[in-house]
């Protein structure tokens, strides 16, 4: 067995910045609808989606209206410590994580922040 394959299917590393213009991410923002951990610079995507009728998530396309936009406070209170890489760790109970067409990692527990 690979330890090292193993750990790595365990673990998520988000970089804070934004997918767009790829700054550092000042307000953390995805929309109420968005189910992946990334996150997208409010002011960035507002500024890019001033000349749409239709916004989308620059991440998961998914239609997001204005009110749906939320900030990402946990990640924000990371920003404002200076750390721009965080390391999630999956939980272990994975059977509620994952659902038969979501493989998607949620990052609420176990979060490690390197930088
Ligand atoms: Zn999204």
């Amino acid at each position: 067995m690979n330890i090292l394959e193993d750990s790595a299917c365990r673990i998520y590393t988000l970089h804070l910045a934004c997918p767009v213009k790829k700054d550092l991410i000042k307000i953390p923002t995805r929309s109420n609808w968005c189910t992946h951990p990334e996150v997208f610079d409010l002011e960035t995507f507002l500024n890019d989606m001033q000349y749409y009728l239709q916004w989308r998530c620059p991440i998961c396309k998914k239609l997001v209206k204005y009110q749906d936009l939320i900030e990402a406070k946990d990640l924000k209170k990371y920003l404002d410590e200076g750390k721009t890489t965080l390391v999630f760790h999956k939980p272990r109970i994975v059977k509620e994580l994952f659902d038969s067409n979501n493989e998607e990692i949620t990052c609420e527990k176990e979060v490690i922040v390197i930088d």
